[in-house]
């Protein structure tokens, strides 16, 4: 059988007879945008994490852009964030006028580096230019950021965090699910991510009753309490029927899924520790294990592997393959200070299959496929 990177044929047909009975239903019920499936799901997401309110939109993008316009995010803020991450959490602050900081990542977990975003902090405050507004920690590649650091230095300073929790729904610190830890947590629901939908989607969690309100206007152009009274430019940010319904589906295995996950990585560690660089844990944290990524002695090393993996027929990838303060979009807004960890990481960083499908003996092949 063929290795995939993400196996949603295998999830899938585990799910076949409940994913079916859902969709039924909501054809059944024919109410496509914010049916009952949306607010059932909304109360299940917010259970699992333990956090007071979810509001789910239509993507992980959307709920970063959501909680930034809650904040009333614009022109002169600046907004702190890792280079080294998925393009979607600097674009955010650009399609709203603000600025994006770029803050370097640890080497070894690869999370945004509590002393740099201080340093960086100070830096904006010093150069007088911009406001510091807000702290975006992402998860990055499934584990959790320092948040209790990263809370502490956002406190000090009076800005908001954001929780880019983008690929780790379903991870834990300090024995609490994220989905808490910041002012606000965004979450994908695209295919690939922990808990895919069919489609996009995504969420927003937070504690606090004023914001979740402003997110459910935001998410329906900025509507208030009357249907077409218009309080605040909003934008179309709704999760689809169809979606929640698929997502209370995966919903019901999750758990065990990420139990699947686990044993993979670890599977991984024991396997490759000798061999190759392999991630680091965030102490006293779980992972939803989105990603698990090794890293090379260099580019060439990475990239030879790489090549004899795909001859081999192992799908891996790279994640991320240019930090985004060098992306040719986002380098006229960088003030050009380097970001070593983060360079050095894009040329050194694969990813290898991952995912709850993933047998003993597919893990046992990729890892004797890069031994030789
Ligand atoms: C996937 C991802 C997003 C965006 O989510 P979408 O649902 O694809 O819009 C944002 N941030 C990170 C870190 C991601 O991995």
């Amino acid at each position: 059988m063929k290795l995939r990177f993400v196996d949603l044929q295998a999830q899938q047909a585990r799910l076949a007879t409940d994913l079916r009975r859902r969709v039924d239903a909501v054809l059944a019920q024919c109410q496509f945008v914010l049916g009952p499936e949306v607010v059932e799901l909304e109360t299940a997401l917010a259970s699992f994490c333990g956090a007071k309110h979810c509001v789910t939109v239509s993507s992980g993008t959307d709920a970063l852009q959501i909680a930034l316009m809650a904040e009333e995010i614009g022109p002169g803020d600046a907004i702190f964030l890792p280079a080294f991450t998925y393009t979607a959490t600097a674009e955010v602050p650009l399609i709203l006028g603000a600025t994006p900081v770029f803050v370097d990542v640890d080497a070894h977990t690869y999370q945004i580096d509590p002393a740099h975003l201080r340093q960086r902090i100070a830096e904006i405050r010093a150069a007088g230019r911009l406001r510091p507004r807000a702290v975006v920690g992402v998860d990055l590649f499934g584990q959790p950021a320092d948040w209790p650091v990263l809370r502490q230095i956002a406190q000090s300073e009076g800005l908001f965090t954001l929780d880019d929790c983008a690929q780790a729904y379903g991870a834990t610190l300090g024995g609490r699910p994220l989905g808490t830890m910041a002012d606000a947590t965004a979450t994908s629901f695209y295919p690939s991510k922990p808990l895919g939908a069919y489609g996009d989607g995504g969420a927003l969690f937070t504690e606090s009753d004023n914001r979740a309100a402003l997110y459910r206007s935001l998410r329906t152009h900025g509507e208030g309490a009357a249907r077409y009274e218009v309080l605040r430019t909003g934008m179309n940010g709704r999760l689809d029927t169809l979606q929640a319904a698929v997502l209370l589906a995966k919903l019901s295995i999750f758990t065990d899924e990420l139990a699947a996950r686990e044993k993979v990585a670890r599977s991984y560690d024991q396997r490759l520790g000798d061999i190759v660089g392999i991630p680091a844990r965030v102490p006293g944290s779980t992972s939803s294990w989105a990603i698990y990524t090794i890293t090379l002695p260099d580019a060439a090393a990475r990239d030879a592997l790489q090549g004899s993996l795909r001859q081999a027929g192992i799908p891996t990838a790279i994640y991320y393959p240019r930090p985004l303060h060098l992306q040719p979009a986002y380098r006229a807004h960088h003030d050009g200070v380097p970001l070593p960890v983060s360079e050095a990481l894009s040329e050194r960083v694969l990813a290898l299959p991952i995912h709850a499908y993933m047998t003993e003996s597919d893990v046992a092949l990729v890892c004797e496929a890069i031994g030789a």
